[in-house]
């Protein structure tokens, strides 16, 4: 073990992120055997800041269905979701949860909770038919928060905007109404001072989220996007307004910022420096990992750490003195940013590119996810025709293991390096040419 591990900061991060899980989850089996219901929640856009005032246990659907990828089981929960009769095109993340449901919840982690309320935006049309079927099943209600998107790549509309006011107080007219709903299934009234207190720990997290991503343009990188990035992500999720999950943020930013300092790497020897578009291959998540890091390949950044945090990368500070439309400003600016780094990627990517000093990008369009997917043949051509940059196309999916390819994947992988090797000489020798 090298130095830097005895001092328990390095790696401090993913062990505890690992922790923090399973305690989560063995709460969540907790509120199953005492017959609790959740509040049902959608990683864009997720509420939890309100939903913790009126003490829901929290359930993320599609963090349970990507843990079955992870632990590979998922294909058990497709297969079971697809003899009920969901076809095999839709969102595998719809189907796990369905054969979770149909299961009563049990889940490799623990035991899911049933939802007495399910609140989401409308980030991703899934999330809307999703909810649907746990009404079918439960007849719990359900909550359709519509946050105004961006209408044209650019045009973002900012406070003092006439659009971006009236956008607000839309809103914040639907967030008073889901205060309304929550209290009446909670049976707690609300309090705005607990909701203070949540948004302030909300505010910690969103802080250092954004510090994060920003020290990862450190030579040698700090941390894997696509790897350690998606434990970060998952706690930036689940622990949203919590008070542990704001200490291990701080904590982490601490890590991050002290293997800055003394030149520590996520690998130990950094060659190609790559962007990640998409959502990760959950079904051999480490094997797909390994195929970019055996070449010396890391992921600096990734537009999952965008959208899959509903805009925490944004790093939007609450006002805890008018919290309600705080919270409403906090979730239109977030949403809508989740949404633009899948609809409207280009500028974001371009400026990845440029401020991370990208060798490449890596395209994983996937079939159960459309809304991620659409288009990205078109943003790919788009991105070439504004930065000299190689790019990889590699389609599998984040659930489904019969779409899962992997020796196709390492070929194309493998080629993709022997490009990327290529420029890299040929950029040597440019240099040295103008040198002479
Ligand atoms: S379609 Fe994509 S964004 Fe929507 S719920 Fe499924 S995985 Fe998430």
């Amino acid at each position: 073990m090298g130095e830097e591990q005895t001092t328990g900061v390095v790696g401090r991060g993913n062990e505890e992120g690992a922790r923090l899980f399973r305690e989560w989850f063995a709460g969540l089996s907790e509120a199953a055997e005492a017959g609790a219901g959740a509040a049902y929640v959608f990683v864009m856009g997720s509420m939890c800041e309100l939903l913790r005032v009126f003490d829901f246990p929290i359930v993320f659907p599609e963090i349970n269905s990507l843990q079955t990828a992870i632990r590979r089981v998922a294909h058990e929960y497709l297969d079971e979701a697809e003899d009920y009769g969901y076809s095999p095109d839709i969102c595998g993340y719809v189907k796990a949860d369905v054969a979770t449901q149909l299961r009563g919840g049990e889940h490799p982690m623990g035991r899911i909770p049933k939802p007495a309320l399910a609140v989401y935006t409308n980030a991703c049309n899934t999330y809307i038919k999703w909810a649907e079927i746990w009404e079918r099943m439960y007849g719990i209600p359900t909550f359709t928060l519509d946050v105004p998107g961006t209408r044209s790549a650019g045009g973002q509309t900012q406070r003092g905007d006439r659009d971006f006011e009236n956008d607000l107080r839309y809103v914040k007219g639907q967030i008073e109404e889901l205060i309304g709903v929550c209290e009446g299934v909670s049976g707690i009234k609300f309090d705005i001072d607990r909701l203070r207190e949540v948004m302030g720990h909300a505010n910690t997290i969103s802080r250092a989220w954004r510090r994060l991503l920003e020290l990862n343009r450190a030579r040698p990188s700090l941390f894997n996007a696509l790897s350690e990035g998606t434990i970060y992500l998952g706690v930036a999720n689940g622990f949203r307004g919590d008070a542990e999950g704001a200490r291990y943020f701080e904590d982490l930013v601490e890590e991050m910022e002290y293997k800055a300092a003394r030149g520590i790497g996520t690998l130990t020897d950094e060659q190609y420096r790559l962007i990640f578009v998409g959502v990760p291959c959950y079904p051999i998540f480490r094997r797909f990992n390994e195929l970019f890091t055996e070449w010396g390949g890391t992921f600096v950044n990734s537009t999952y750490l965008w959208f899959a945090s509903g805009g925490t990368n944004v790093g939007f500070q609450y006002d805890l003195d008018r919290p309600l439309e705080s919270l409403a400003e906090g979730v239109l600016v977030t949403v809508r940013d989740a949404m633009d780094s899948m609809f409207f990627q280009t500028n974001i990517l371009v400026d990845m590119v440029d401020s991370y000093e990208a060798d490449g990008v890596v395209y994983h369009p996937i079939k159960s996810c459309r809304t991620v997917s659409t288009g990205l043949a078109d943003s790919r051509r788009e991105l070439m025709g504004e930065r000299d940059v190689a790019s990889l196309f590699i389609e599998s999916d984040m659930m489904d293991r019969r779409v899962v390819s992997e020796a196709q994947l390492k070929n194309r992988v493998d080629a993709f390096f022997e490009g990327l090797a290529t420029r890299k000489r040929q950029a040597i020798s440019a240099s040295l040419r103008e040198k002479e």
